[in-house]
């Protein structure tokens, strides 16, 4: 492409779009600093030289072995002049990744006699940071002007030589860091102090200049499928005049040595023609280097030149950074807080990257959560990063966590990437947007009108005021009903619907046969979830107690994938059907993060039906009988439900502030002694509420919704009698218990959603509702919630047979207690 204007470019990258990436049809790609896309062509052109061509491992003399010598020689010399790196003074070592650059650098300086120093900037990827575990000493450098300070002074003769690293870009909010550090360490440190440059986030969006030799760094890694989309390789390129620093490496692998002696005596000789040969251990990734030189031409070809494409993105990320910045509640408390550095400045690509971290907040000024950002953006389809972001200092210092609350956070379950997002008030992580050549405006519009349509709140249509009181007669008689009673025999498949008229039991860890059996991947001991397997939901289970069997067919479009059309699987746990426990550890397998101990069969006919189906290598799993095994066993059947009660909160809350309630376990304030701690074994939806929300979706021209979708075990509904248009849509915000027939339950709380809601039941097809309607109507503090935990209380009379089996049937009165009429109990 050649020079072209920049209003003009958004138009040119609109079409290459079309044509190159059609990966991004009706997606919004905001994450080109984890990996760029590739174009259509690059792949091409690559899978035709690839059919081609014969291409040898490079160690003989054969005519492919010398045509991928030469293709290896084209792609070093193509990638140092895409730098303006002399060939002279540069080699290229190729390695599989930017970390891997790091670690031969961090091999190099560990194996000096008295260790090494390494100082690091505060900015670092993860990846930099652990080349201090290898050193003697090491010090982290907060800020820039301690940077500055610290290469200002002069090292006489040093007994330990030293390493300083740091990135040319932040890979946390793409801050660009000054690139004039490597040549005043070598001012005033030469041949003491070394410099790393970590350039894998840098040159996706932006071309690095090592043209003057005296000041490139020493060593400079790079991530190119970050540059490219493909192949995925890395690259370290080093500066010849400071590579004496390899000689001190001890390991040696195939292709580094020229000679070996092994037997009766030790010795070898290293090659000693170029660096990459003595750093290249093994064989070379060729089809990959190949594919570098053809990804270099194409970048060209589409793009232009890597100024191009800072230019571009440059002026992209500064809409993006503004749109975002400018957005307010009506109450005038902005949305977005931004993490940009006070040196940098959107629209200088000197400074600042084409990367934006922030974090929500609700109009209240509390955080929102960054999990719920999460499954908002991936039902509406933008590709982006939360969490840590790979860059702990970064994170850190923005959030303002001391390493105390970082250790308790830990302590306390946060993990990156898990739901326990705001800590104390605080956000453990951030949301990044990154973007690429191939990002248009329209990218960066259409973000800035999703935070204002889901994040940006209206006072005057504030949806999430709670329900806060009810007609207070005693509820004398019922006007609900159970409509429905539904078990998920095994977990994430499709519902069984419990017949009418069967009374069905109620046992303590939830309806009978609920849950009792799971998928378990073969590979990782994991539990399948919806929410990666959306196909399970094709998956129907049922329970024949006349035959004491599971059977279990398949619907929809796994249908024909096993030549089985149906397997039974005996209800009894014959203990002979199970895996030995020491082929497959029992505690491997995990629901929700949770070891659980659950048995899986054995049988190589029910493996392969599951496996063939979900053309993913599984076992079935059961889990064990209740009371057979430590108390744990019933809760890990259950994902662990968040249990506090957002509605029942009195005057303000400040949102956000996790865990700002205290859990309301069964058993606090309630007469009965409850056999189970803290756990939900029983969901329980009402249709009224169900009403409401499909009205609302299908006001907004969507679909509406199926109470399948929200896995529910017991639909409470109104009676056919009572006044139509007198419907009470989340009056189970404020039950306290429910009678149900004869039994009794509690309700625990409000039931947190994710975007597995929008998975279609009948066809395993992902939608945007109902999460989209929900998360506009039932959003508290960033939290969507529909439904309400719910779990048996026993009667303490054991004697009578309704304690000992109790049950319960469709059809049977539901009648609800609320929080007063639970306390008037009480007294
Ligand atoms: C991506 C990235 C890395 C790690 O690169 P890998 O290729 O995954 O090893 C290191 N540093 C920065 C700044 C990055 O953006």
């Amino acid at each position: 492409m050649e020079e072209v204007e920049r209003a003009d470019y958004n138009a040119v990258v609109e079409r290459i779009r079309q044509h190159e990436f059609p990966m991004l049809q009706g997606t919004t790609y905001l994450d080109h600093a984890g990996t760029t896309l590739y174009p259509r062509s690059l792949i091409e052109r690559f899978s035709t030289d690839m059919v081609s061509n014969l291409y040898g491992n490079p160690h003989s003399a054969s005519n492919a072995s010398q045509l991928t010598a030469r293709r290896i020689e084209d792609a070093r010399l193509q990638l140092l002049k895409l730098f303006s790196a002399d060939p002279g003074c540069f080699d290229v070592v190729f390695v599989a990744n930017a970390t891997a650059g790091i670690k031969l650098v961090t091999d190099a300086f560990r194996d000096h006699e008295g260790g090494f120093w390494y100082g690091y900037h505060r900015d670092s990827h993860t990846s930099l940071i652990g080349v201090r575990e290898s050193a003697s000493h090491h010090q982290c450098f907060l800020s820039d002007s301690e940077v500055d300070e610290w290469v200002g002074e002069d090292v006489g003769d040093a007994a330990t030589v030293g390493l300083f690293a740091y990135p040319a870009q932040s890979n946390m909010n793409g801050r660009r860091l000054p690139l004039a550090w490597p040549q005043r360490v070598r001012q005033h440190k030469r041949g003491v102090v070394y410099t790393l440059l970590d350039a894998a986030a840098l040159v996706s969006t932006s071309p690095l200049d090592l043209s003057n030799v005296d000041c490139a760094p020493d060593f400079t890694v790079l991530s190119l499928y970050k540059v490219f989309g493909f192949p995925d390789l890395g690259a370290l390129i080093v500066r010849k005049a400071s590579a004496g620093v390899f000689d001190r490496r001890r390991y040696f692998g195939g292709g580094t040595v020229e000679m070996v002696v092994c037997l009766k005596e030790q010795w070898h000789a290293k090659k000693s023609e170029t660096l990459h040969e003595r750093l290249e251990d093994g064989t070379l990734p060729i089809h990959s280097i190949v594919a570098l030189d053809i990804a270099i031409k194409v970048h060209q070809e589409l793009f232009g030149s890597l100024e191009a494409v800072s230019k571009h993105t440059t002026a992209l990320a500064a809409r993006l950074y503004d749109g975002l910045a400018s957005l307010q509640h009506s109450n005038g408390v902005y949305v977005c807080q931004t993490y940009k550095d006070s040196a940098s400045t959107y629209g200088d690509s000197r400074t600042q990257g084409p990367v934006v971290a922030f974090n929500l907040r609700s109009a209240s000024g509390g955080w929102v959560s960054n999990a719920e950002v999460e499954k908002l953006a991936a039902v509406k389809n933008f590709q982006l990063r939360t969490g840590g972001l790979c860059n702990p200092g970064g994170v850190a210092s923005s959030l303002g966590l001391a390493p105390w609350e970082m250790r308790e956070n830990f302590s306390a379950g946060q993990r990156c990437g898990n739901d326990n997002d705001v800590i104390r008030g605080k956000p453990t992580g951030m949301v990044r947007l990154s973007l690429g050549a191939m990002s248009t405006l329209k990218d960066v519009t259409s973000f800035v009108q999703f935070v204002q349509e889901f994040f940006v709140q209206d006072a005057a249509r504030e949806p999430t005021t709670p329900v806060t009181s009810l007609p207070m007669e005693p509820p004398t008689s019922s006007h609900l009903h159970v409509e429905s009673l539904s078990v998920y025999p095994i977990k994430s498949c499709a519902a069984f619907r419990v017949p009418p008229g069967k009374a069905w039991e109620v046992r303590a860890e939830g309806l009978a046969w609920d849950r009792e059996w799971c998928l378990v991947h073969q590979g990782t001991g994991a539990a399948l979830s919806q929410k990666r397997y959306s196909k399970l939901a094709l998956i129907r289970p049922s329970i024949d107690l006349d035959e004491g069997v599971l059977r279990v067919k398949l619907a929809g479009s796994l249908c024909g994938t096993t030549s089985r059309r149906e397997i039974a699987v005996p209800l009894s746990a014959d203990p002979r059907m199970f895996s030995n426990e020491d082929e497959f550890k029992e505690a491997d397998a995990r629901v929700c993060g949770d070891a659980i101990r659950a048995k899986t069969y054995k049988s190589e006919d029910i493996s392969n039906f599951f496996t063939h189906a979900l053309g993913v290598a599984c076992h079935l799993a059961r889990f064990p009988a209740v009371g057979t095994g430590p108390s744990s066993n019933t809760s890990a059947r259950h994902s662990k439900p968040q249990l506090w009660k957002p509605w029942r909160q009195d005057g303000i809350r400040v949102p956000g502030a996790f865990p700002d309630t205290v859990p309301l376990a069964p058993g606090n304030g309630v007469s009965t002694p409850l056999l189970l701690s803290n756990e939900s074994p029983i969901l329980t939806i009402s249709r009224s509420s169900l009403n409401r929300l499909n009205e609302l979706i299908k006001a907004g021209g969507g679909k509406a919704a199926q109470a399948e979708v929200f896995r529910a075990n017991i639909v409470v509904a109104q009676n056919l009698d009572y006044p139509p248009g007198a419907e009470e849509p989340y009056a189970e915000d404020d039950w306290r218990r429910l009678q149900i027939g004869q039994q009794y339950f509690e309700m625990l709380g409000p039931c947190r959603r994710c975007q597995m809601i929008c998975i279609d039941q009948q066809t395993a097809e992902r939608n945007q509702e109902p999460f989209v309607t929900l998360s506009k109507s039932r959003r508290v503090d960033g939290r969507v919630y529909f439904g309400q935990h719910t779990s048996h209380v026993p009667s303490g009379l054991a004697t009578t047979l309704l304690a000992q089996h109790p049950t319960i049937t469709v059809g049977d009165a539901v009648v609800p207690f609320l929080e007063d009429e639970v306390n008037q109990d009480l007294q």
